[in-house]
Parts: structure tokens; C-alpha cells; sequence
């Protein structure tokens, strides 16, 4: 088998112009990226969105995911295989995973969007300008300080962090400011990766330019001595960051191997922040297309809810059909197997594990629509497993469980699914919401860990508890809440694999995200900035002088 990039090398691409031709996107709507790549001109306001959603979740991942990119890519181009008109929506990967376990974000095998190397590495530059924004924004607050802090920022509370796109455990925390007089006030602070910065989170919220400057100017920085909380407003920089953000904000298409479009656009990770592609990307995909099929981040637990919870009413517009994706693998790891014995087959481990894949599906159930199980085939799966897995979907969970090959096989491997998904998408039935904004942000929390995650309750630490009595007499409690928790397990310990039954989420902050117009709630040992495995996929990288590359995955 071919690695993931020598495939896509081996890509014959067309042209973008001809991929946006294909779905009605006008020359004038394009600004191309080399051959490629492009960014397109969309205004949601005057293009409406006519096309039927799918959602791509999934059970929870281990290291390597589970296949959501790889599953989403595979549907679309079986989408195709069948003659609909289907354009995808997904995240922009970001850096840090490239280079440290999880690689890239382009799916694999078959089933990729291409050029895999460009999206993967810099892509349109959308998270440099994220990062510089971001940054920008840092730098002006500082200067603010050092200038006569006229606004009484108390350099104690600032809550505004500087970012970067790399796993580098080592900025977490660290002391600014040193050197004398000239070079600022000396305080601590610390770097999140961009994927985690609020800026991010609103990029992909934003439904017009005037809309990320509205959010821009609302977001919170900090607060003065005197407790009062400061904004961007505050500091009169909400044109110059929006400035930075002209680009980036507008979708990127790119297309699949097989010449299927798809919008790239936004990259939030799901475990610390709302895991979703922009709501832009996700609006131009059912404008141009008949179906969308969108892809959250994560285990259904995290960006599948967020999806519902935050995106939905923002995107004005539920999916029609939600599909989980569940490997043999994953569900054997689940159910006590050895992650170094995952190739051989282990019914019994199988059998225990098919708890986890129950609790998402019935999750995913509460919100009304349909779902539907994408078992994800890898070649070491054995036919008693896949079969053993099939009926359970089907006699169990009584819902539709299809197997999927389109990593082996792309688009073919996918049609099956594809016609299930499509009759899944014309059965009638009504969203219903998790939890509505009146509810308090204790109620909203405990809704989403009884409900979703399948725990007892919440315990907030002391710091948590502050920060929530903060909230409601500032009078943001109607805001909805982002958890930010491990992706591995329905708990906030990443090591109780399964269906865990009674136990607590452990809320140890609570922040305020004005722009983003969320509470999010740290739980665990959650990090917003991740470190480096033992050994980084960037020590298997290289580039030759023919430019053929190897080790991105
Ligand atoms: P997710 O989107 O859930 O994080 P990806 O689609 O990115 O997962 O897949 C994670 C990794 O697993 C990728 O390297 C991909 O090539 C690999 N992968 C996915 N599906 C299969 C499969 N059926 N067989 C072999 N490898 C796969
Ligand atoms: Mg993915």
C-alpha cells in the first residue's frame, strides 16, 4: 500500500476553476491560490442554503482517530460515484498534531482531499493570520500597560493569551516583560496553540466580515484592578485585528482525489474548543451543493455535541442525518484489548467494547434526527468481527450499520453507506434541542454530562466556583458552554475507556469567550496547549531535491 502522500502526489488534479465551475461557483466569486487551491467570495445573506446536512461524528477516538476525515472524504466521493451534487465542509489541520501523533487532517488512503502536503503544511495561510492577529492583539494590551495603562488593566488579570501553532509544552507558562523599563511591564502569561484561541472559535462562528468585527470588539481581555472587565472595544483595535482576518475569513475549496469539492476552512480542536469547520465553509457547502457532509471533531461527546448545541442555532439549520464512525479496533481497545494487539482478532474484547459505540449512538438519538453507524474497515478486521459488529448495529442499537472500505478503495468503497445515508436524509423528524439558553449554566452543563457523557453530575473547584459567580453577576449566564475534556473517555480521565457509569466531571475553570459567545468549562487535566509524544512524526519527515516528500500522514 502506497503511503497517504504518495498517493496524493500521484493525484492528477484538475484545475480549482473547473471543481467551482462544477458547482456553480462564478469567475468572480474565485481568488485563486495556484492552480489548486482558491478562496471564494460567499455571502451567506443573499445565497441561501438549500442543501441537506450530514454530520460526521464518531465513538471515541484512540491516538490515531478513528477515520471521521477519512469516512467523511469516502461518503463524498460515493456521493459523486452516484451522481449527487455534494460538496464537503471540513477543519484545516493544524501544525502541532502534523508534527507530533495524530498527523495531518486530510484522510487517507483513497479517500483524501488534495494537495495533501499544502493543506496539511501552511495551506492559505489562514492560521498564520489567526496567529498574528491573535498576537497582534497581545502586544497592543502590553503596549496599552506600558503607555500609562489608562484603562486600568491589572496586568494580574489579563486573560488574553499569546498563541502559536506547535505542541510546545515549554511556553504554557512563562514570565514577560523583563529586561528594564524599555521592554515592559513584567507579569506572567502564557501560550495556548491558535486552535484553542477564541479567535479561531469566532472565524468559525462569523457569518459576514461585519459580524467577525462585532464579535471581535465584544471579546474579553481581561479585567481592571477594580474588577471591572476589559474588551477589545475598550482598546479601539477591532478594525486592525478584522484587517488581519480579511482573507481568512473567506472558505477555502479544494477537491478529492476524485475531483469532489470541498471547503476547508477553520480548524477549533474539539477537546478545548468547539471542534467544528466554519459555519461559512458549512453555509457555501449547501448553497453549492445538494447535500453537505460536514465533520466534528473528536468522539460524538465533544464536537458532534458542540455541533448541535452551538453551531446549530447559529448555522440556523440542524443535520438531516448524523453518522458515527466506529472501528473494530477502537471498539476492542474499548472493551480492555492491548493496544499493541489491536491486528488479531478478539471477539470477547469486542463484545465489551460495543458499550462505547451504544452510548454515542443513543447521545446523538436525543437530538431527533437520524443515525447512522459508518463502520470504518481495516484490513486487519477479520470477517467474524465485522459481522459481529454489523448485527449489533443493526439487532441492538437498531439503527443502520454499514461498512465502509473507502480508504482501501475511495469513492466505491463508500456506496453502500452513501445510499443509506441519502434514505436516512429523507426520513421525517424534528431537532430537539439539548438544553435552551433560560437554562443556567449549571443546568446547561449537567444536561450535557447526564445526557451525553452518561455521568451523575459536576464538581467545581473553588476557582470554578468564583469564576461562575462572576459570570452570572456580569449577566452572561444565558450563553451556552463549551466543555473542553479529553477526547478518550466519556469521563475527564482519559484512561476509563468504555461506557463508565457513575462518576463526576471535574470543573476546574470556567471562561468567558464574549466574541465566541460561549462559557468554556476546563475539566480534568484538560491543557490548552499540547506537548510532543516521544517520538514526533516530524522525526520521519524529509523532502528530496525532486521535492517528493515523505512522512506525512
Ligand atoms: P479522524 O478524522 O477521526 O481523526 P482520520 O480520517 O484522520 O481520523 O484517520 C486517522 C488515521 O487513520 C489516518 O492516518 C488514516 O489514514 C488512518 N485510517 C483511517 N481509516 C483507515 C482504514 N480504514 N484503514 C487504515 N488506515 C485508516
Ligand atoms: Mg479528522
Amino acid at each position: 500500500m502506497k503511503s497517504d502522500v504518495e498517493i496524493s502526489q500521484e493525484t492528477v488534479m484538475e484545475p480549482i476553476t473547473k471543481i467551482a465551475e462544477k458547482i456553480g461557483i462564478a469567475e468572480d466569486q474565485i481568488e485563486q491560490y495556484g492552480q489548486y487551491k482558491a478562496k471564494i467570495n460567499f455571502d451567506p445573506t443573499t445565497e441561501k442554503a438549500n442543501g441537506k446536512l450530514i454530520l460526521v461524528t464518531s465513538i471515541n477516538p484512540t491516538a490515531a482517530g478513528e477515520g471521521k476525515t477519512t469516512v467523511t472524504v469516502g461518503l463524498g466521493d460515493a456521493f459523486n460515484e452516484l451522481h449527487k451534487k455534494v460538496v464537503l465542509a471540513l477543519r484545516e489541520p493544524s501544525l502541532g498534531p502534523v508534527m507530533g501523533m495524530k498527523g495531518g487532517a486530510t484522510g487517507g488512503g483513497y479517500a483524501q482531499v488534495v494537495p495533501m502536503d499544502d493543506i496539511n503544511l501552511h495551506f492559505t495561510g489562514d492560521f498564520d493570520a489567526l496567529t498574528e492577529a491573535n498576537n497582534t492583539l497581545a502586544a497592543l494590551i502590553d503596549n496599552h500597560i506600558q503607555h500609562g495603562n489608562q484603562l486600568n488593566i491589572d496586568p494580574r488579570q489579563i486573560t488574553w493569551k499569546r498563541v502559536m501553532d506547535v505542541n510546545d509544552r515549554e511556553l504554557r507558562q512563562v514570565v514577560i516583560g523583563l529586561g528594564g523599563r524599555t521592554s515592559g511591564v513584567p507579569r506572567q502569561d502564557g501560550f495556548d496553540i491558535t486552535v484553542a484561541s477564541e479567535l479561531m472559535a469566532i472565524l468559525c462562528l462569523a457569518t459576514s466580515l461585519p459580524d467577525l468585527k462585532q464579535r471581535i470588539s465584544r471579546m474579553l481581555i481581561g479585567y481592571t484592578y477594580d474588577r471591572q472587565p476589559v474588551t477589545v472595544a475598550d482598546l479601539h483595535v477591532q478594525g486592525a485585528l478584522t484587517l488581519l482576518l480579511k482573507d481568512a475569513i473567506k472558505p477555502n475549496l479544494v477537491q478529492t482525489i476524485e475531483h469532489t469539492p470541498a471547503f476547508i476552512h477553520g480548524g477549533p480542536f474539539a477537546n478545548i474548543a468547539h471542534g467544528c469547520n466554519s459555519i461559512l465553509a458549512t453555509q457555501a457547502a449547501l448553497h453549492f451543493g445538494d447535500y453537505a457532509i460536514t465533520e466534528a471533531g473528536f468522539g460524538s461527546d465533544l464536537g458532534a455535541e458542540k455541533f448541535m448545541d452551538i453551531v446549530t442555532p447559529r448555522l440556523k439549520q440542524s443535520p438531516d442525518c448524523v453518522v458515527v464512525v466506529a472501528t473494530v479496533r477502537a471498539l476492542k481497545l474499548n472493551g480492555g484489548a492491548d493496544k499493541h494487539e489491536l491486528n488479531t482478532e478478539n471477539l470477547e474484547a469486542l463484545k465489551k467494547g460495543v458499550v462505547n459505540l451504544k452510548r454515542h449512538v443513543e447521545g446523538m438519538q436525543q437530538y431527533g434526527k437520524p443515525v447512522v453507524v459508518a463502520i470504518n474497515k481495516f484490513a486487519t478486521d477479520t470477517e467474524d468481527e465485522l459481522t459481529y459488529l454489523q448485527n449489533y448495529v443493526t439487532n441492538d442499537l437498531k439503527v443502520t450499520g454499514t461498512i465502509i472500505n473507502s480508504w482501501a478503495e475511495g469513492g466505491k468503497g463508500a456506496v453502500d453507506l452513501a445510499k443509506d445515508v441519502i434514505e436516512a436524509c429523507e426520513r421525517p423528524a424534528e431537532f430537539h434541542e439539548l438544553y435552551n439558553d433560560d437554562d443556567s449554566i449549571e443546568d446547561k452543563m449537567a444536561k450535557i454530562v447526564t445526557q451525553i457523557y452518561g455521568g451523575d453530575g459536576i464538581e467545581f473547584s473553588n476557582k470554578a466556583k468564583t469564576a461562575l459567580k462572576r459570570i452570572k453577576k456580569l449577566g452572561y449566564d444565558q450563553l451556552p458552554v463549551c466543555m473542553a475534556k479529553t477526547q478518550y473517555s466519556f469521563t475527564d480521565d482519559a484512561k476509563q475507556l468504555g461506557a463508565p457509569e457513575n462518576f463526576k466531571i471535574h470543573v476546574s475553570d470556567l471562561q468567558l469567550k464574549l466574541g465566541a459567545g460561549f462559557i468554556v468549562a476546563l475539566t480534568g487535566k484538560i491543557l490548552t496547549m499540547p506537548g510532543l509524544p516521544t517520538h514526533p512524526a516530524a522525526l520521519d519527515m524529509d523532502i528530496d531535491e525532486q521535492g517528493r516528500i515523505t512522512g506525512l500522514f
